[in-house]
């Protein structure tokens, strides 16, 4: 262990997918500051790396990488298995790694090419891709997880990150917005199911963020401009506003909530 500290995730052990980037890496660095060793799982090793230097640069916690693919349930087994081997416990979990085929959303789909893709269009393969790691990714981490949490008595709790698309329909991102609405479904029945074990489920469903998945979008002007126009506050969150709403399902004063996501889109579903 390292020294016991204040904090709201003081000597809790936090995993994250997706933790090499954007949002994940926001939350990776904020629980760390918040007391937490940190397990930074991914696919990409040489950012996740990066984050753990940045993390046990910038706080005295442990932080390890452990490489990833969420679509394969043997890889994610191995990370769960692995960071209990190391740490001894899981007690909160952060579920972030997405993919979107969508220019508006990300950057490139599975053949390279960028760009809007209408459903009737849209390669059986590239909607099965989005799916199978942001839906069936976050199913796959969130119940190896559980059983882990339950085999050790630990009562956690569990975020996962879905999307203001979950509650928007946005034409040429079906797969997208179909996973992020499953993800927000899932989110409610897992809390209903986990809640005999004391573990809570939420989720954060942000609206347009400052990370790499939206950079293609920023840098056209048209299409900062179409942000600006679908966000009331008129500009993109932060990585650290998204991290921020997810400590706080993380951590204990969010005590009396499961089974709900959050939507920290500067008031796109008000006005
Ligand atoms: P990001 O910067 O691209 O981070 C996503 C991370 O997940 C990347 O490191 C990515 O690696 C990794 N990843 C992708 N597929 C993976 C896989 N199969 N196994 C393991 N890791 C994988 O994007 P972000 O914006 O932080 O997104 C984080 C989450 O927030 C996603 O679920 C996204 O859908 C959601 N979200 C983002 C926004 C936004 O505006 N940014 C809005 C709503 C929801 P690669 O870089 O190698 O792909």
């Amino acid at each position: 262990m390292g020294t016991p500290q204040e904090g709201r995730l003081a000597d809790k052990v936090a995993l994250l997918t997706g933790g090499a980037s954007g949002i994940g890496r926001a939350c990776a660095l904020r629980y760390a500051e918040e007391g937490a060793d940190v397990v930074v799982a991914d696919r990409d090793a040489k950012r996740g790396a990066e984050v753990v230097a940045e993390i046990r640069n910038a706080s005295n916690r442990r932080a390890l990488f452990i490489e990833v693919d969420v679509s394969s349930e043997d890889s994610i087994e191995a990370m769960a298995a692995a960071a209990v081997t190391e740490f001894g416990r899981i007690d909160t979990v952060l579920a972030a790694a997405g993919i979107s085929s969508a220019q508006y959303v990300s950057g490139a789909a599975a053949d390279g090419q960028t760009g809007a893709r209408p459903l009737v269009t849209t390669k059986l393969s590239d909607w099965q891709r989005v799916l199978d790691v942001n839906l069936t990714g976050v199913m796959l981490t969130d119940r190896i997880c559980a059983r882990h949490m339950i085999e050790l008595g630990v009562a956690g709790t569990i975020v996962n990150v879905a999307s203001s698309a979950a509650k928007i329909a946005l034409p040429g991102a079906a797969d997208y917005c179909v996973s992020k609405a499953g993800v927000a479904m899932l989110t409610q029945v897992l809390a209903l199911e986990l809640l005999e074990h004391g573990i809570r489920v939420n989720g954060i469903g942000p609206g347009f963020i400052e990370t790499p998945m939206t950079q293609s979008m920023r840098d056209d002007p048209d299409g900062l401009a179409a942000i600006v126009a679908r966000t009331p506050m008129g500009r993109v969150g932060t990585p650290r506003e998204m991290a921020n709403a997810a400590l706080y399902l993380a951590c204990d004063e969010s005590s009396y909530t499961t089974g709900h996501t959050i939507y920290p889109n500067g008031g796109m579903f008000v006005g």
